[in-house]
């Protein structure tokens, strides 16, 4: 096996998930529309399953709705945010760094009229809350911010953000892509002050394939599929219950010592590589599992494949990019040498600290061999 150092890309599925899905794909199968003791057994644990991961979430299980990705849980709350403040205004404020899943939609609404804002991080990734209040307008309908930027693991202001939406008195709805904050930071959506909220299966050790969007009770969402009425009426279709069963289940095995546990692993990595020649730590990852750095001076794709051919998988910043520049490291303004080497570490509740010095020692003999040459 690899030393798989990508869980910001994907986590592999824990024992206990697997299990929960062979179990309800061979024998509580049932379709929980049912009306026979199998489909409503399927029924039971279905909103069984939704309990948990509210009760993790902190938030009631009637405000949580199961999507197959994340992405699907971006695009309806971004629509659903615009659709029920559609006679409110035009404006939309969001970042430069969130993830393609926020910044696609918004790119179909700046054609369709909408006026987006984009706020612009530090040098460190971070937004300035004071820019989110200065960003507001009484015709702004909707925030979207990520808590954790998957490329950087920086945590953005939600709650300020949040604070200022009801300081401005504007119309204001506030979608947050938790995909990379659920169980690796400490939240909830009440908490943040969020209407809309995302996860996603794949992140914590559950199958892809699952996710889902917290959407704040009393908000008059209107369906994203139509059809039998699963999920409350508001999203339609058969629901895919070993997923769900899958992500309960790894909700349930995630120990509440994990995010220290990854932390550990990572502050121990970079410990080694602060002292290291050539590498630049890029951002000191406020989420315990994204290590941000560049070996400056070297683009990252050879790099990432020389790791992978020592048995090391860590990405060139979000996997999603394949191969063009990431558009959270150009927001940056890194100097060019740094842009080109960037490199993202992370890190899972299985990440060992011998697997962090092993990627460090595969790091340095990489460069040596560049050097070389
Ligand atoms: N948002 C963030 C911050 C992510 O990191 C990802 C996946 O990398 C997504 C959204 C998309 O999630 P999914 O892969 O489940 O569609």
């Amino acid at each position: 096996m690899p030393i798989y150092l990508d869980s910001a890309a994907t986590t592999p599925v824990c024992p206990a998930a697997a299990q929960a899905a062979f179990d309800t794909m061979t024998q509580g199968f049932g379709n929980p529309s049912s009306g026979y003791p199998l489909g409503r057994a399927a029924a039971l644990r279905l909103e069984a399953d939704r309990a948990v991961v509210a009760r993790a979430l902190g938030c009631l299980p009637e405000e949580l709705f199961f999507t197959s990705c994340g992405t699907e849980g971006n695009n309806w709350a971004i629509r659903a945010a615009v659709e029920l403040n559609k006679r409110k205004g035009k404006h939309i404020v969001t970042t430069a760094i969130e993830h393609a899943a926020v910044l696609e939609p918004m790119r179909a609404l700046a054609a369709q009229g909408y006026e987006i804002t984009y706020l612009k991080p530090d040098r460190t990734g971070h937004i300035d809350p004071a820019q989110v209040a200065a960003a507001l307008r009484e015709d702004t309908i909707l925030v979207s911010m990520m808590l954790v930027n998957n490329e950087l693991g920086t945590i953005l202001p939600v709650k300020e953000t949040a604070q200022a939406i009801q300081a401005a008195r504007c119309p204001a709805l506030l979608h947050v892509d938790a995909v990379q904050g659920f169980l690796k930071v400490s939240f909830t959506p009440k908490e943040l002050g969020a209407d809309f909220l995302t996860i996603s299966g794949h992140k914590i050790m559950a199958p892809k394939g699952v996710g889902a969007l917290y959407i704040r009770k009393g908000l008059k969402v209107k369906p994203l599929l139509s059809g039998g009425g699963q999920e409350r009426g508001l999203r339609s279709g058969t629901e895919p219950t070993p997923q769900i069963a899958a992500l309960a289940a790894a909700v349930a095995a995630w120990g509440p010592g994990n995010q220290e546990k990854i932390r550990a692993v990572k502050d121990h990595t970079a410990g080694l590589l602060s002292g290291m020649e050539g590498v630049e730590l890029i951002s000191p990852g406020d989420a315990p599992h994204i290590l941000a750095l560049s070996l400056v001076g070297y683009p990252s794709q050879p790099v990432v494949r020389a790791l992978g051919d020592k048995g090391i998988c860590v990405s060139a910043g979000s996997a999603c990019h394949r191969g063009k520049p990431s558009h959270v490291f150009a927001a940056l303004g890194l100097p060019p040498k740094v842009l080109m080497g960037v490199l993202r570490v992370s890190f899972s509740p299985l990440t060992t600290m011998e697997e962090g010095e092993a990627f460090v020692r595969a790091l340095g003999e990489v460069r040596e061999t560049l050097v070389a040459r």
